[in-house]
């Protein structure tokens, strides 16, 4: 089939590093987003070949991250109703056959030096550059491929180690175009021998990468920068093995705001570290689809839908894209603020139990259906002010659980030119006065006339109000609050105030 009407097929290939970082999800983003939209498929492949580092857990994170992000994979082994992603540590031999095949053809060979003997040699060799010698950088002299066939047979036969090299073809040039880094062009004979299965019969990143992606009908390589350098190795085994070269589409570098490589310095780097942060996955896919990526000078925001339908590799820049948290922490508030009620609440009460819960504490006044309501009834007060649903915990704590005064607002007014016994003494028989249902509109009222009797400020009995209630100065909006909070605690926190600074 002629390579534009060819289904488009991508892939993301984590290797297991304990976590999804931000740059691997961007990746992992900007993959999915390509075969949504050109409805091909997507597919997850995680590169567990080097087992010392591999443990399942850490596989898990990954997967549960992705699956959180809503990135769904198309294929791989069918597992628990859905599809396991591809494995490289169960595909082994796979490139084995494929390492034999390429020795077969005199495209590769068995290499017998020990790794000890080389890098003596390698760093005897750094040595003369700094004195005598040519100035060269050391290769491999391909010692091993000009073994007789019956020292090869012998050294297999007494159980000699080997890795498999690959034999690079002698002047040939290498040309390839990336779509954000252009045309790229490389001479062959800068390229040593490389290896691509170790003694220990595991693959190489470069090799392994090469058999998957051409077995698994790759058609887009999309990764990080960082893999551009790889891209000539991988193109001479595609050639060697008779593969079709996929496209590649590499992403430019995520650096901080001071230019650095990102890393924990500038913020969480992990997905999972975002997710316990109360960010919402929306706002994380937005934000990554900014990393590298724009639509116009001027538009920040996009939908799911919106990203698919806009989205190029074309338009991906390829100067290094800056993470700014703070731009994050906008864009969550903005789907926060953004986002239906119904759907916050729920979003709010897993947060809340949680929050709980790791207090061994619940709501001393609510039923779990009680909760929910009153859940129901904060979400619109706290909608315009969060950024993140955790911070929305700070706020709203008091809602659910007994305050235990801070020294902060013991000493609050100590050293304020204010009499805050006197004010809280009538802001406690104004509030008495009114009915059981604590409406909002009264509590207000019996306030603002406790203001002008005072010859007060509004704001000034509000302050004080809020300290004596919410142990803070900041609180959701006032009456609205002590409307939800109900009559009698309000006033049993204010009693309970009076009394710490009487
Ligand atoms: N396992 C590699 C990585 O995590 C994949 C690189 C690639 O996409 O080819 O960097």
């Amino acid at each position: 089939m002629d390579k534009k009407n060819k289904e488009v097929r991508v892939r993301f290939a984590p290797s297991p590093t304990g976590y999804l970082h931000i740059g691997s999800a961007r990746t992992a983003f900007f993959n999915w987003l390509y075969a949504k939209k050109k409805a091909g498929q997507f597919i997850l492949r995680i590169e567990d070949t080097d087992i010392a580092r591999h443990q399942e857990e850490t596989i898990d994170i990954i997967l549960n991250s992705l699956k959180w992000l809503g990135l769904d994979w198309n294929e791989g082994p069918e597992s628990g109703g859905g599809y396991g992603p591809y494995r490289q540590s169960l595909r082994l031999e796979i490139y084995k056959k494929y390492a034999d095949k390429l020795i077969e053809e005199k495209k590769a060979y068995r290499c017998f030096c020990s790794p000890e003997s080389l890098k003596a040699e390698r760093e005897n060799k750094k040595d003369r550059e700094v004195g005598p010698g040519d100035g060269k950088a050391f290769k491999y002299d391909r010692r091993c491929f000009k073994l007789s066939q019956k020292s090869i047979e012998a050294n297999i036969e007494s159980g000699k180690p080997f890795a498999i090299r690959f034999m690079v073809p002698e002047n040939e040039v290498i040309n390839f175009r990336d779509t954000v880094y252009g045309n790229i062009t490389i001479n062959a004979s800068n390229i040593e021998d490389f290896i691509i299965i170790r003694t220990n019969g595991l693959p190489t990143y470069n090799y392994s990468v090469v058999v998957d992606d051409a077995l698994m009908k790759i058609t887009h390589v999309i990764r990080g920068e960082d893999h551009l350098s790889n891209t000539p190795k991988q193109i001479l085994i595609y050639r060697a093995l008779g593969f079709d070269i996929p496209d590649f589409t590499h992403l430019p570098m995520i650096l901080g705001q001071d230019g650095q490589k990102l890393s924990k310095r500038h913020g969480s780097i992990s997905i999972e570290k975002y997710i316990e942060d109360g960010f919402l996955k929306e706002a994380i896919l937005n934000y990554l689809a900014l990393l590298g990526w724009a639509y116009d000078e001027k538009t920040t925001t996009f939908s799911i839908d919106e990203l698919i339908e806009k989205f190029e590799l074309d338009s991906i820049n390829k100067k290094p894209a800056k993470f700014d948290y703070d731009k994050l922490l906008w864009v969550n508030g903005y789907y926060i603020r953004n986002m239906e009620n119904s759907v916050l609440e729920k979003l709010l009460e897993t947060q809340i139990k949680k929050y709980l819960a790791s207090r061994e504490m619940s709501d001393p006044e609510s039923s779990p259906g009680n909760l929910q309501q009153k859940i129901a009834r904060i979400t619109p007060l706290v909608k315009e002010r969060i950024k993140t649903l955790k911070e929305s915990i700070n706020l709203v704590s008091p809602f659910f659980i007994e305050t235990v005064y801070s020294d902060q607002s013991k000493n609050y007014f100590k050293n304020k030119n204010i009499d805050a016994l006197k004010i809280l003494n009538s802001i406690y028989s104004a509030l008495d006065e009114v009915d059981d249902r604590f409406p909002a509109k009264e509590t207000e009222g019996n306030l603002r006339l406790v203001a002008k009797n005072l010859n007060l400020n509004l704001r000034k009995v509000a302050e004080v109000t809020r300290i004596a209630i919410w142990n803070s100065p900041v609180s959701p909006p006032l009456f609205e609050t002590m409307e939800i909070l109900g009559k009698e605690l309000t006033l049993r926190r204010i009693k309970d105030y009076i009394k710490i600074i009487s």
